[in-house]
């Protein structure tokens, strides 16, 4: 029996969940396709594959588009290859198994996704930004970091947690000085940001 495209990602979202693996949430999905319908975008770079879900929905939605995407843990990687492999989309999707902050990329970008660790958001920008075409867009999940963004330090328990909020509060910060870019964070799946590059000489 051919399985439907559709039984394919709900088994993904299943294996997800089972293995507490962090996929983006329907609500965020639906904002990030919509985007990439929205603006035509065509070349992808993502940053954080995990088991390819976001890569596989990003690239479903058009016949043109290409994503490269970026994983440093082996098991998710051979995960992603074969998930992609499922859906035949292994010409329009390039897996690099690497740590993202030692990756060279060549060419240039309509869209750079970043979803991957949360303290790294800033170093990731300034790596990849050079990737980004004029007038293209960054966006970063998990602005709210599963809603502890919002809550004040004495009521998270963890240091390690509060340590990555207060660097996720520096990205927003960042970001909004930031004049290369127009930045809006939208209130969606676990917080969105969409950072839009400023064309040359634009006003
Ligand atoms: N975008 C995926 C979810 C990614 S989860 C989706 O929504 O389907 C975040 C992933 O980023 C994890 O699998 C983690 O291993 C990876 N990651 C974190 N830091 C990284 C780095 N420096 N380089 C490459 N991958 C990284
Ligand atoms: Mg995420």
């Amino acid at each position: 029996m051919v399985k439907s495209n559709y039984s394919i990602i709900k088994e993904i979202k299943e294996y997800a969940i089972d293995n507490k693996i962090p996929i983006m949430n329907q609500e965020g999905i639906d904002f990030l396709t919509t985007f990439i319908i929205k603006y035509q975008i065509k070349n992808i770079l993502e940053v954080g594959t995990a088991i390819g879900y976001s890569s596989i929905m990003m690239t479903l939605c058009g016949p043109n588009i290409k994503v490269t995407t970026i994983e440093r843990d082996e098991q998710r990687y051979l995960e992603a290859i074969k998930n992609i492999k499922k859906l035949n989309l292994e010409d329009r999707i390039t897996l690099i198994f690497n740590d993202a902050l030692k990756t060279k990329i060549e060419g240039k970008y309509d869209l750079i996704f970043i979803d991957a660790a949360k303290a790294q958001n800033i170093k990731f920008f300034e790596l990849f930004e050079r990737n980004l075409k004029d007038g293209g867009f960054i966006i970063t999940d998990n602005m709210y970091f599963h809603g502890l963004v919002n809550k004040s330090e004495k009521e998270i328990k963890s240091r390690n947690v509060r340590g990555i909020v207060r660097k996720i509060k520096d990205y927003i910060t960042f970001l909004k000085n930031n004049d290369n870019y127009n930045t809006t964070i939208y209130d969606i799946g676990d917080g969105i940001a969409v950072s839009e590059k400023k064309t040359r000489g634009g006003v």
